[in-house]
């Protein structure tokens, strides 16, 4: 019942995205006693192969070609295409971010197969494979399996335990020459808009507020509690709606899904729409003047309070540890 797994590799800033660790503990799972092969895509990447066999791939392959320096769908879907061709795996996983919610449908398309996206769990049971993955916003998990064809899946990030990285471990690299035809599309600069620390979704941290931080300037205690914790900070739609932080920020159905090991929700009413962007988060701590709010419904732990007094006392009685 073994098979050959692919885990795509995502790279971000020259980096791999820890969701790349989570996806290969998923392909091991998926692959029962199969190969798991990595694969990184983009111009010079070679050096980021051995980083994905510490962490748990037999073997990785590297399409390289300066078309594919930034992600176009266009481009990965060729190159990984090239990958499928030659290796054809019973299985494909990659994260559920912005990447993978976009190749991967359209991979699946291609190759006729199924998809399970989203899945926060990979298990296997009497020799099938199960994903777990939530339904309605978060409110229920449903468990698939896919029976037959080509296992296509993408995890959220945060939620599969990686494998301990193993610098003793040793795998063969290999490029795979791919002819990347004219792109449909050409990025010539990226534009970031929250540049600087922590990446939201990958975040094990969040401090995030809401309409009750009140302004722009009412973020700056959440983001000094985010330095002391090193954690990032994120919003509700009512905070970027009212111009007080960018939509990068936005936690919730429209906005970013995250699951962090911490998330501290700061004037944030908890409407059904931003429960369903955090509250698979391990621990939820809700600081609100109103003990009837609704986020306090998700919370562990629950603060009633103004946080404009709660959270520096937070970041002073923190930055003693
Ligand atoms: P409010 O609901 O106004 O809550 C502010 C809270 O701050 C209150 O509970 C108040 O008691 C508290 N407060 C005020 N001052 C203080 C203080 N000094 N100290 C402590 N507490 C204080 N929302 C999202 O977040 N994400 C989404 O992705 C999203 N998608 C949506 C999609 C659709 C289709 C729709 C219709 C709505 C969506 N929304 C989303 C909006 C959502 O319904 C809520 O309007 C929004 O989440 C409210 O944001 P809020 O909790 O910051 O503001």
């Amino acid at each position: 019942m073994s098979k050959n797994i692919i885990v795509l590799g995502e790279t971000r800033d020259g980096q791999l995205r820890n969701v790349t660790f989570e996806a290969i503990a998923a392909g091991k799972t998926m692959a029962q006693g199969g190969e798991v092969i990595g694969v990184v895509i983009g111009d010079s990447v070679q050096s980021l192969a051995q980083e994905l066999i510490y962490y748990g791939a037999d073997r990785v392959l590297i399409v390289e070609d300066e078309k594919l320096a930034h992600y176009t769908s266009d481009g990965y879907a060729q190159a990984l295409q090239a990958v499928i061709d030659q290796e054809q795996p019973e299985g494909i996983v990659m994260g559920h971010t912005a990447l993978g919610k976009d190749l991967s449908p359209k991979i699946a398309a291609k190759l006729d197969a199924g998809l399970v996206s989203d899945a926060t769990a990979v298990e296997e049971e009497n020799g099938d494979i199960h994903f777990t993955r939530p339904v309605y916003s978060g409110k229920a998990f449903e468990k698939v399996a896919i029976q037959e064809g080509l296992l296509l899946a993408t995890v959220r990030p945060n939620n599969i335990e990686p494998l301990q990285k193993d610098e003793s471990r040793s795998g063969e690299v290999f490029s795979v020459s791919a002819s990347i035809s004219d792109l449909r599309t050409i990025i010539q600069d990226v534009v970031r808009k929250s540049a600087e620390g922590v990446d939201l979704s990958e975040a094990k941290v969040i401090i995030a507020g809401g309409r009750g931080v009140k302004s722009a300037e009412g973020f700056q205690p959440l983001k000094e509690l985010a330095d002391v914790l090193g954690g990032a900070v994120g919003a509700s739609r009512g905070a970027c709606d009212a111009d007080y932080c960018d939509y990068s920020l936005q936690i919730g159905q429209t906005g970013k899904v995250v699951t962090p090991d911490l998330y501290i929700a700061c004037g944030i009413s908890g409407a059904i729409q931003h429960l369903a962007g955090m509250s698979n988060s391990k621990v939820i701590v809700a600081i609100n003047k109103d003990p009837e709010a609704d986020i306090f419904n998700v919370a562990d732990y629950g603060i009633v309070g103004d946080l404009f007094d709660v959270v520096p006392m937070l970041t002073e009685e923190f930055k003693k540890v």
